[in-house]
């Protein structure tokens, strides 16, 4: 059980962006997916979530197929970020929550306990686009998994963020495993990944090159001339 991708194949015309992709990711592991720009992260989450169509392969999710829309088990933090920027912010992580069925009056408080965490309580009111880029990502990463998903993806969630929102964010994603969901997410950076995660991928021009424990994968990466630009 966990998500399953097998041969996951992504073409756009004569292009192929994700080629023939297998992975496994246990229930309650943090999976890392690791790739410099273009390698064909997003286009894999993008399958995995039902949002795009493979061209071949299967990607499950406990056994059964995976549809983002309106899902209660699923939550994603798009690369593109998806927030309404006159929105107030307890109004739109209300709505979205509502969305994916939480009882209004749970979410209020799930709202209110999670601006409390990030430090930001007195944000509840402001419009969205009022927020630093910084505390716009908090917002973000509330809406992925303010409804308690099970299955967590993440697409470059500390990308251009300071270091202390950084570590502020990885320890709520730390946490929200600990609660026992499963969380995979994005990065450019090896540190980011072989801090938080069990396993991890590399992908390289929309190939897996290497995959495995976090452990192993390190001790590969001198034998198979891995060339990932970190940032
Ligand atoms: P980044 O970190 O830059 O977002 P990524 O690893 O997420 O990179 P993808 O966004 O999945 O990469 O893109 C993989 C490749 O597929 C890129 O070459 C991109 O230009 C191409 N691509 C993505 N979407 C489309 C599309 N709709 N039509 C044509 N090509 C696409």
């Amino acid at each position: 059980m966990g998500l399953k991708v097998e041969n996951a194949t992504k073409k756009f015309g004569d292009f192929t962006a994700v080629d023939n992709l297998s992975l496994v990711v246990e229930r309650g592991q943090m999976y890392g997916f690791l790739g410099a720009n273009g390698a064909g992260k997003t286009t894999t989450f993008r399958m995995i979530l039902g949002l795009l169509n493979q061209t071949h392969g299967t990607v499950t999710w406990n056994g059964k197929p995976i549809t983002y829309a309106n899902s209660p088990e699923i939550g994603y933090l798009p690369e593109e970020r998806g927030l309404y920027p006159k929105m107030r912010v307890e109004e739109q992580l209300v709505y979205l929550a509502q969305l994916r069925k939480m009882p209004v009056a749970e979410a209020k408080r799930e709202v209110h306990k999670w601006l409390e965490r990030f430090e930001v309580p007195h944000y509840a009111s402001k419009k969205v686009e009022e927020l630093s880029k910084g505390n716009q990502q908090k917002i973000q990463l509330i809406a992925s998994l303010i409804h308690k998903p099970s299955l967590l993806i993440l697409d470059e969630p500390f990308s251009g963020l300071d270091p202390v929102n950084v570590g502020m964010l990885k320890s709520a994603i730390l946490d929200f495993q600990k609660q026992g969901a499963t969380i995979v997410f994005s990065s450019h950076r090896m540190d980011h990944v072989e801090e938080l995660c069990d396993d991890m991928s590399i992908l390289d021009r929309g190939k897996v090159i290497l995959s495995g424990s976090i452990r192993d994968a390190k001790r590969s990466f001198g034998k198979h001339n891995v060339r990932i630009k970190m940032d």
